[in-house]
């Protein structure tokens, strides 16, 4: 028997659908301030909703890759940035 461990398995929050492994483009909210746009982020779209879900190391590299621009306010145009590693 295999077991599977990341969020494949997992049904949708929103409507039980099933979730397929995509790259999105996501917009970064802080509270009520959009602060930038970060693309090709690795992801879990629901196949009915469309709904998408982050890994919880993919949402702290988000949090990384967003915090000069949390600290820079509100920006206009807003920042659009690739998706990257976090140095170690
Ligand atoms: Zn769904």
């Amino acid at each position: 028997m295999r077991h599977k461990t990341g969020m494949e398995n997992k049904p949708c929050r929103r409507c039980r659908g099933t979730l397929e492994a995509r790259r999105v483009e996501h917009p970064y909210w802080n509270g009520a301030t959009l602060v930038a746009v970060v693309h090709d982020v690795p992801s879990w779209v629901c196949r009915l909703c469309g709904y998408h879900y982050f890994e919880p190391a993919v949402e702290t590299t988000l949090r990384y890759i967003v915090q000069d621009y949390i600290k820079m306010g509100t920006l206009f145009p807003i920042p659009n940035t690739p998706y990257r590693k976090m140095p170690n």
